[in-house]
């Protein structure tokens, strides 16, 4: 089996949707008009029952097959978000919104979906019940999180869940997965160091911030070379370092250093916010300072089940002929969370030769539509098996 017929007969029809989503981004959880476009969109496809305002605007549509002697629910998730960049794709359809822009995929998540779902409505041709969630705000708001704090899971009887995601640099329509940790807790550093300002020519009168912080900035890099594992995952970037004052002639009261710490172990976690705490505290003490570590955890790890990503995989091959190996990914992604409350696996489909997500030159391919599409339907075909 290649991609479905039904999806390249509807190529250009996705396409569309996925264009004007594109042309119209909405950032975080302000995802109104896209919300309503897929629930207007779903209800148009017959399903059978269709909910906004989960996790304050996601949707979810419910499409049961044609018999349900399986009494299993999949769970398809999809995100709508967009990021505050300025476009410079110069496509046609670009953003009309100053400063928005679907640099992710997102909106090539959302239409891919939205076929599915219509096929899905349209042949039933399953046993059991597709359940399509639309997310917003995975873009560092927690729009899954938020999901599934408003019962997604329970409310609609979920026992596996699935995710996609578009990458640059594999070819576009090719999948690729992992089982166990995939993409990166993220927790953010919030540091101030208080000293003793004064005069830049009386250094000896004054507790000095910068060279404090600017230590602990060095010595925040052994967290990854002499605490960890060399064999373990690990980032920690600081990326922000703001004196008091910006004059030449004066030594500031205070620094405030802002970064983040990328781990893939709850273990690694542990380890990086106990080190980031001790670091900075000793050396303001050192210097006869004062350090307040602000550590907020973020995005957990996002780990894929062994079972069902071995059933992802084989989806993706007699959807693609072939599912390779993921790389792990130090960003964040918050389908985390619903990987947290049920067994399922997320799996990435090619982009092709694109800028790198995130770029204000990225743009989704459309040409990975049949194949998105497809990997969804057979998904739901395979798992829950016509009578
Ligand atoms: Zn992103
Ligand atoms: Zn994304």
């Amino acid at each position: 089996m290649a991609v479905k017929n039904r999806f390249a007969e509807m190529h250009d029809e996705i396409t569309a949707w996925r264009r004007d989503l594109h042309e119209n981004p909405e950032i975080l959880f302000d995802t109104h008009r896209t919300a309503g476009l897929v629930a207007e969109k779903l209800r148009a496809f017959g399903c059978d029952e269709v909910t906004d305002g989960i996790g304050r605007t996601g949707v979810v549509g419910v499409i049961r097959g044609r018999s349900n002697n399986s009494g299993r629910v999949i769970g398809l998730r999809a995100d709508m978000d967009a990021l505050p960049i300025e476009e410079k794709t110069g496509k046609p359809y670009a953003s009309k919104t100053p400063g928005a822009m679907h640099a992710c995929g997102h909106d090539g998540h959302t239409a891919m979906l939205l076929g599915a779902a219509r096929y899905l409505a349209e042949t039933r041709n399953f046993d059991g019940t597709a359940v399509v969630i639309f997310q917003p705000a995975e873009e560092g708001g927690g729009g899954g999180k938020e999901m599934c704090d408003d019962g997604l899971m329970t409310r609609w009887g979920i026992q596996e869940v699935y995710g996609m995601h578009n990458w640059p640099g594999m070819p576009a329509g090719s999948f690729h997965i992992r089982p166990g940790a995939f993409f990166a807790a993220t927790d953010q550093l919030d540091i101030r160091f208080e000293g003793k300002g004064g005069h830049a020519a009386k250094p000896h009168d004054t507790v000095d911030t910068t060279v404090m912080a600017a230590h602990a900035v060095t010595a925040l890099q052994t967290i990854a070379s002499r605490n960890a594992d060399p064999v373990e995952q690990i980032v920690v970037s600081v990326t922000s370092f703001q004196t008091s004052s910006t004059a030449f002639n004066v030594i500031p009261q205070s620094v405030h250093l802002r970064g983040t710490v990328r781990t893939l172990s709850p273990a690694m976690r542990d380890l990086a916010e106990r080190r980031v705490r001790e670091i900075c505290e000793g050396v303001a003490a050192t210097f006869g300072g004062r350090a307040e570590v602000d550590y907020q955890r973020g995005y957990p790890v996002m780990a894929n089940h062994e079972a069902e990503t071995a059933f992802a995989a084989e989806v993706a091959r007699a959807v693609a002929g072939d599912c390779g190996e993921a790389p792990l990914v130090m960003g964040g992604e918050d389908f985390a969370f619903m990987l947290e409350e049920r067994p399922g696996a997320y799996i990435l489909v090619g982009n092709g030769d694109t800028a790198m997500v995130h770029h204000p030159e990225y743009d989704f391919n459309d040409e990975a539509i049949p194949a998105g599409c497809s990997w969804w339907a057979e998904l739901v075909e395979r798992r829950m098996p016509a009578a």
